[in-house]
């Protein structure tokens, strides 16, 4: 195992620098010719979902590059995930996946979310009448261990799952969660979280590692935080180099979306950057506001992030 990788519990490895495929913006020319400067840059692990729409444009980039012989499908790691309108059929939610990839299978899949809607609502943002009190978590993580005994995924997980919501999926599967990937960053530390993932070696992993500015929910506090300036500047880096290398420090991969070749090697580049332990006590001491998306829906957007309240239960 190399030092830029992690061992999940299903037995393979993981890169832990992952590259984000969500953009509102998305548009495959942009897309396609981001996977190609990350491939460039090093960058091995790929993360999309069937939501984000990405999906077609990650694979061919990949096929391409694969097909030209600058990397070979075993040296990439692609996650995707399956949408809570497709919670009664994994199998044929991720053969669907795999046909806009393009490809056999998937390294990890990932269930959205942990609420269940309405089979139309095939949208990012669903709106209250789309949300179906009827989801069975249970048949649906049977589902997904269908997928990985069929092959079409080498692991399974979870994604915005409460540390209630993971002990209570431990309680019925037959195949734990290799991966709960969440939002996280200096300023959402999910340290009860971590604490009861890593109990149960189910390894988090941190997505909107920049606290996703330019998204809706999303934030520049992270960035502009003065702690998180001062201790960029303390060692000639960025503070986006900064967070990033926060949630490394913890174990955690990172999962973060730039399709801007300056930026993409910004962001890798928190790999070489040695924090010091004074540091990680000082972003240990920051304000949270890991209700951010709670104030999001507070200004009266309808989203799967509806009970946000709920899903985050033991951490607010
Ligand atoms: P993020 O990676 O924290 O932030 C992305 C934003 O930061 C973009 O606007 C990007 O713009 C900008 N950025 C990137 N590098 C930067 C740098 N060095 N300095 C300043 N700004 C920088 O947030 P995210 O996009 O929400 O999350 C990353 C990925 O996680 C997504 O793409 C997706 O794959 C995944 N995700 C998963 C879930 C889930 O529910 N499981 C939810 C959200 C996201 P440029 O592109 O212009 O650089």
């Amino acid at each position: 195992m190399r030092n830029n990788e992690v061992r999940l519990n299903s037995g393979y490895t993981m890169p832990v620098f992952g590259f984000g495929t969500y953009s509102a913006e998305n548009d495959r020319e942009t897309t396609e010719k981001a996977v190609q400067m990350a491939l460039q840059m090093g960058y091995r692990h790929f993360d999309t979902a069937k939501i984000y729409g990405s999906e077609p444009w990650l694979g061919n980039a990949l096929r391409k590059a694969i097909s030209k012989g600058v990397i070979e499908r075993e040296d990439i790691f692609v996650t995707s995930k399956l949408w809570s309108s497709d919670h009664t059929d994994p199998l044929s939610a991720l053969n669907q996946t795999l046909l806009r990839l393009g490809m056999e299978y998937v390294d990890l899949y990932l269930v959205h979310w942990p609420v269940g809607l309405k089979k139309w609502a095939n949208y990012p943002v669903p709106n209250e009448e789309d949300f179906d009190e009827e989801f069975d978590m249970e048949a649906t993580w049977r589902g997904m261990e269908k997928c990985l005994q069929m092959g079409l995924c080498k692991s399974i997980g979870v994604s915005n799952f409460s540390t209630a919501k993971i002990l209570s999926l431990l309680n019925f599967a037959t195949v734990p969660p290799a991966v709960n990937q969440v939002e996280m960053h200096p300023m959402w530390r999910q340290r009860k979280l971590r604490e009861v993932c890593g109990e149960h070696r189910i390894h988090v992993s941190a997505y909107s590692p920049l606290g996703g500015h330019g998204n809706a929910w999303g934030t520049t506090a992270v960035l502009d935080n003065p702690i998180i300036q001062s201790i960029a500047f303390k060692h000639n880096a960025t503070p986006a180099q900064v967070a990033l290398k926060w949630g490394l420090s913890k174990g955690s991969s990172v999962i973060v979306k730039s399709f801007n070749s300056r930026r993409l090697k910004e962001n890798i580049g928190a790999m070489d950057l040695d924090l010091h332990d004074q540091d990680l006590l000082d972003i240990e001491k920051m304000e949270e506001r890991k209700v951010m998306r709670g104030e999001f829906l507070a200004n009266g957007t309808s989203s799967p992030y509806r009970n946000i309240m709920e899903l985050w239960d033991d951490e607010i």
